[in-house]
C-alpha cells in the first residue's frame, strides 16, 4: 500500500530500530514507546486489522502470536506484558495495516484508556 508507513518500512524504505525479521513477520521499536519496552508486531502480508483476516491467515497469526512469546524472553520481559491491536479508528489504530503492540517495563493499568 502506496501510503502506508509500515509497508515502507517493511520494504526499507523508512528506517526502523528492528529487533526480528522473518519472511513472515517484522517486529521494531515503535518510535514513540509508551512503555520502557514498546515493539510493534506487523505481518509482511498487507491486512488492515484482524477483521480483515482471511481464510489461511490464521497460520500467520498463529506463528506472529509464537514470535510475540519468543521476542518477550529475548526481550527480558516474559514474566510480564501486555500485548494490544486496536483494531479501528475508534480503538485507536492509527496505521492501517495489522500490528500487536507488545508493551512492558512498568505497572501497567488495567482498564486502558
Ligand atoms: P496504532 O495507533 O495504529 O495502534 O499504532 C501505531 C503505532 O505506530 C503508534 O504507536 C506509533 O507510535 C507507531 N508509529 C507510527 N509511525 C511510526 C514510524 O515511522 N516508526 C515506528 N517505529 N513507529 C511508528
Amino acid at each position: 500500500m502506496p501510503d502506508c508507513i509500515f509497508c515502507k518500512i517493511i520494504a526499507g524504505e523508512i528506517p526502523c530500530n528492528k529487533v526480528y525479521e522473518d519472511e513472515h513477520v517484522v517486529a521494531f521499536h515503535d518510535i514513540q514507546p509508551q512503555a520502557p519496552v514498546h515493539v510493534l508486531f506487523v505481518p509482511k502480508k498487507h491486512m488492515v486489522s484482524l477483521q480483515a483476516m482471511e481464510a489461511g491467515d490464521e497460520v500467520l497469526l498463529g506463528h506472529m502470536m509464537k514470535v510475540v512469546a519468543q521476542q518477550a524472553q529475548a526481550l527480558g520481559v516474559s514474566q510480564g506484558y501486555r500485548l494490544v491491536s486496536n483494531c479501528g479508528a475508534s480503538a485507536g489504530q492509527s496505521v492501517d495495516l495489522l500490528h500487536f503492540h507488545l508493551l512492558a517495563g512498568r505497572n501497567l493499568q488495567w482498564p486502558p484508556g
